[in-house]
């Protein structure tokens, strides 16, 4: 059998070696055994199927839910001179009967088949008439709820089969299962006692990065750039997001195509034609794309976002060299790329038992961004695959930097997740490590336990970060479910005990540091003063908070870097074309008259001349009265770092230890420690609505914040939507669009929650 299936390879294919893995599935085919290969995209699948259907006698069946890749293998199997047919709903009723007509004289070696159709008497009474040597289930994944592509045509698949009066063999293939899909596939198809094969998921020509906290835009730019003669995918979240990335690359002259649903299917197809044929170089889409393309010479992928699953980012990013020559799938992280996500998949229809499936996936693709062990590897275990090697050149295995020993801080965390008994999620461990005062972690007497406050000098943000690399690890494991749990793993024993230890890049570690402090060189200061008295006069002019102008980590970056030109200003984190077409002169001409004149660019340092109540002049006062008689009416932006001590208590309190802090981390720890806004307001002398926007500004800086409390949940997504809809250059018009009992803390809460601020550029 071996020798007849070779030789066939090399007549029909002319292929003179079997890849990995397929003679296995051929040889148990032909000897009769179910089978079940789990096989990649690009792994030939299809040859494992089309030899011995061509071998065996009789018309095998090969059920596919895929119309254009049907007639595209009907076709190219038609030119290698093998009798094949397909039924779908393509076919006209004349077309159609014809080719039942041709099957039951057994002209074929090969019919493929829709699922729906299987289920007809008309398809009944024809297989009855049949010769079946082999049914081929392709796409078997479909079958399974677990996996991402569930369908429910494929349910009826084991009844038809069943049905058979003499059942022959039956293959189930898949680019995509992990070992959980699996077992559930070989149960809903009655695959009797089936060899499994997975291979070929490390597709070695391919090369895995993960960019995080970069300047997405310039890093594209730059790729795209620096690869004039390589045809790419980029792939986006969204239909507008599709359609900027492909504006901004059109504007720097790159020959580049888009393509999402939301185009008609004309403008689609020529996208389509002009990618295949090279006349465009780029294709920006969003994941409507790639169904069905078989174009080799892609070189790379970019993911502008992460997607919801590891399946579909190895299918996607797997659409890169095809032909087998080097090429690089790059995926572009930020962490609130998880809430977006999460907040999509809270937001669906799915039931909730599909919900739980898919915040697992989540999960499991977010510790792919977040892993520090090989990209490849991770991708392949996923997918069941043993024993494979370290790649040697994806993002990970490339980071040179030395690993530190973090067994300490591991200890720490895992010790203190032991105590919450994988009764609480993630964000609770992080608040008892890090001893916060909140009402929750006292009522459940928390701060008895003995982990309370040992991590006190971290952010609750780097604890967090700390926990999902021990997920990521291993170490840690979170629950199903819509409010995930996070407990011990077996692997966490021996860290407890002290006999094994656990590292972590020295990269990973300080660029975490580095973010949390935010001190900025003294010689700077006076520079980013004046940007920020700058954005606090035109905030007032535009009514707008300040943050949505630019964020302090912006504008300290620009105090940083003294960009001089509209160029250097977009390399800034954060900045984007339409800030610095609306911003960008008076920015670059601060930063000028700075250098200019030196230190003297310090104008008016005191910031207690500006008397005006800013948020009085944003209509938003009315909400909220200044719960304290004689507020001194100071907004939290008018404060200088060391003089917000100053501010007088009125409650008497002492207030002097939170000296050293900034104005609004001291609004924060006052939260922390259980008090209402109203009165952390009357405490510190200060408005309301001051009061708010320190814990806004909080938030941007990645403080975790009980948004429930601020965002009535029943409102969020409409909240979510109608900012989407109106953008959030303007308050008032949300406000507007909005039921009465949401106010305008509830929409700023939302704008940083889901950073839509940004997200609009
Ligand atoms: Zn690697």
């Amino acid at each position: 059998m071996q020798q007849e299936a070779l030789q066939t390879l090399k007549r029909v294919y002319g292929y003179d070696s079997f890849r990995k893995g397929q003679s296995d599935i051929i040889d148990g085919l032909l000897t009769g055994k179910d089978t079940l290969a789990i096989l990649p995209t690009g792994g030939g699948k299809s040859i494992c199927y089309q030899i011995p259907a061509m071998l065996l006698p009789g018309t095998s069946i090969i059920v596919s839910p895929l119309i254009s890749l049907m007639k595209d293998q009907v076709d190219a199997l038609n030119r290698l001179g093998v009798p094949a047919a397909f039924l779908n709903s393509s076919l006209d009723a004349a077309a159609y009967r014809e080719v039942v007509r041709q099957t039951s004289q057994g002209a074929y070696k090969l019919l493929y088949v829709a699922p729906e159709r299987l289920d007809s008497g008309m398809f009944e009474s024809l297989s009855s008439q049949m010769h079946i040597p082999l049914i081929a289930i392709d796409e078997a994944h479909c079958v399974s709820q677990w996996g991402h592509d569930f369908r429910p045509s494929y349910r009826q698949l084991a009844g038809w089969i069943g049905r058979l009066e003499n059942r022959p063999p039956v293959a189930a293939f898949t680019a995509t299962a992990t070992p959980e899909v699996s077992e559930d596939i070989a149960a809903m198809l009655g695959l009797h006692d089936p060899n499994i094969f997975v291979t070929g998921f490390a597709r070695t020509n391919l090369t895995l990065s993960v960019v995080t906290g970069t300047d997405k835009r310039k890093f594209l730019r730059d790729f795209v750039q620096q690869r004039p003669d390589q045809s790419g995918i980029v792939y986006t979240a969204t239909r507008k997001e599709a359609e900027e990335v492909c504006d901004d690359l059109s504007r720097l002259g790159i020959a580049v195509g888009k393509y999402h649903g939301g185009l008609n299917d004309d403008d689609r197809a020529d996208a389509q034609e002009r990618f295949r044929f090279d006349e465009n170089r780029v294709m920006v889409a969003t994941n409507a794309f790639g169904m069905g393309i078989d174009k080799p010479n892609v070189r790379y992928v970019i993911h502008w976002q992460m997607p919801g699953d590891v399946e579909s980012y190895y299918q996607e990013a797997g659409r890169a060299g095809r032909d087998g020559e080097e090429s690089e799938c790059v995926l572009l992280f930020e962490p609130q790329d998880v809430q977006v996500q999460r907040f999509l998949i809270d937001r669906g229809t799915g039931d909730p038992d599909r919900k739980t499936i898919q915040l697992n996936k989540l999960y499991t693709m977010m510790h792919y961004s977040r892993t520090e062990k090989c990209l490849l590897q991770y991708i392949v275990r996923y997918f069941g695959e043993a024993d494979v090697p370290e790649c040697g050149k994806c993002s990970n295995c490339m980071d040179v930097s030395a690993m530190v020993d973090v067994t300490e801080d591991a200890r720490k965390a895992l010790s203190c997740v032991g105590r919450l008994k994988g009764r609480f999620g993630i964000s609770m461990a992080a608040k008892v490590l890090k001893g916060s005062r909140e009402k929750r972690i006292l009522e459940f007497g928390f701060d008895r336990l003995s982990t309370y406050g040992l991590m006190r000098q971290w952010t609750e943000r780097d604890i967090s970060d700390l926990m999902y690399f021990l997920v990521a690890e291993g170490y840690l494991r979170i629950s199903e479910g819509e409010y995930p749990t996070v407990s011990l793993t077996a692997e966490a024993l021996p860290v407890l005990e002290g006999s094994i230890q656990v590292k972590r890049r020295q990269s990973a570690a300080a660029k975490r540091r580095e973010s949390a402090g935010s001190a900025l060189p003294a010689a700077n200061a006076p520079l980013f003063e004046a940007l920020r008295e700058w954005r606090r006069e035109t905030a007032a002019r535009e009514k707008v908070p300040p943050f949505m102008l630019f964020f302090d980590a912006a504008l300290r970056e620009i105090a940083d870097r003294q960009p001089v030109n509209s160029e250097q200003l977009l390399a800034v984190k954060g900045i984007g074309a339409a800030k610095v077409s609306k911003y960008g002169h008076d920015v670059i001409a601060i930063v000028r008259q700075f250098k200019q004149d030196g230190a003297q660019g310090s104008r008016n340092a005191n910031g207690d001349g500006g008397s005006e109540e800013r948020n009085g002049a944003d209509g938003q006062t009315d909400d909220y009265p200044a719960s304290a008689p004689g507020a001194s009416g100071r907004s939290s932006e008018a404060e200088l770092p060391g003089q917000s001590g100053a501010a007088s208590p009125s409650g008497g309190e002492d207030l002097a230890r939170l000296d050293g802090l900034s104005s609004h981390m001291q609004t924060l720890t006052l939260f922390a420690e259980g008090r209402t806004l109203a009165e952390i307001a009357s405490l510190r002398g200060m408005s309301r609505v001051t009061i708010e926007n320190h814990l806004l500004r909080c938030g941007e800086e990645g403080e975790e914040l009980p948004w429930s409390d601020f965002i009535p949940p029943q409102h969020e997504a409409l909240i979510v939507e109608t900012i989407a809809r109106v953008g959030a250059e303007k308050l008032k018009p949300i406000k507007e669009a909005l039921p009465e009992d949401v106010d305008y803390f509830a929409i700023k809460a939302a704008i940083v929650k889901h950073r839509l601020s940004t997200a609009g550029e």
